[in-house]
């Protein structure tokens, strides 16, 4: 099955119907292959379907957010970026490069129950990148220093 349909499948077993709009901004999800934020989106949308504003493009992402199918999260001090929410993961980004990594959301399952059972803290990890330093920079860093 085509990733887009599944997704259309998602959406109709959380009870939300198919729109031209949901449709749009679902294609152009599966087609950016990265996290892009509401403006790359409207800009994707628009080329083929100039009519739609990015009013329509933030009321369309909340609803489909609502259902479950797509996700946001914010990789740094910038704006949140979207993603398709059929597979489960966290972002990493180095903060000297900005370079962005996908690794399973079950790598913090540890540190979820901890802070369950410690503090009674329902953590949602994945609204936020974990923010860091990537190999090739802590290489670059190093050979700086040494
Ligand atoms: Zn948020
Ligand atoms: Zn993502
Ligand atoms: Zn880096």
């Amino acid at each position: 099955m085509e990733r887009i349909e599944a997704v259309a499948k998602n959406l109709r077993a959380s009870g939300g119907r198919m729109t031209p709009a949901r449709k749009s901004v679902l294609n152009a999800l599966v087609s950016a292959r990265s996290h892009v934020t509401a403006e790359d989106l409207m800009n994707m949308v628009q080329a083929e379907s100039p009519e739609v504003h990015l009013s329509t493009i933030y009321r369309t992402l909340d609803a489909l957010e609502n259902l479950g199918v797509v996700d946001h999260v914010h990789l740094g001090h910038g704006r949140a970026v979207y993603h398709l929410a059929d597979n489960a993961h966290q972002h990493i980004v180095c903060e000297l490069c900005s370079s962005v990594e996908e690794v399973p959301a079950t790598l913090f399952a540890q540190l979820e129950r901890s802070l369950m059972e410690g503090y009674q803290f329902k953590v949602r990890m994945n609204h936020f990148a974990v923010i860091g330093t990537c190999k090739s920079c802590q290489a670059r860093e190093q050979k700086q220093s040494g």
